[in-house]
């Protein structure tokens, strides 16, 4: 089996993706709620913690075993700090500020 070729999720038999991990599969659920990242608004500032996650499990990820899978999660999902989430939210909150001006301008 080529790396390249994930296997199914062995929790739910989806494609076994670091998204799935991340936003989708049910095994992570308690971690993405004790995070607090259920929102699903738009602008949301999770998708700003996913890419650290995501960029955090690139660097390491040489496997889609899904034990090295889970502890990877679990390591990038630990290093999500307090101040990372406040920084994303304050970001998120810009975008969407700057966006709504542009807004504005579009309709004036
Ligand atoms: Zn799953």
């Amino acid at each position: 089996m080529s790396k390249d070729e994930p296997p199914s999720c062995e929790t739910c038999g989806q494609r076994l993706t670091i998204k799935h991990i991340l936003t989708e599969c049910l095994i992570y659920e308690q971690e993405r709620l004790e995070l607090n990242l259920t929102e699903t608004l738009n602008y949301n500032p999770i998708e700003l913690i996913w890419a650290q996650v995501k960029s955090e499990m690139a660097k390491k990820i040489d496997t889609f075993k899904m034990v090295d899978v889970e502890r990877l999660t679990n390591e990038a999902l630990d290093s999500v700090s307090k101040s990372d989430w406040e920084k994303c939210v304050e970001h998120a909150e810009k975008i969407q500020d700057e966006d709504y001006e542009k807004e504005i301008l579009r309709d004036s």
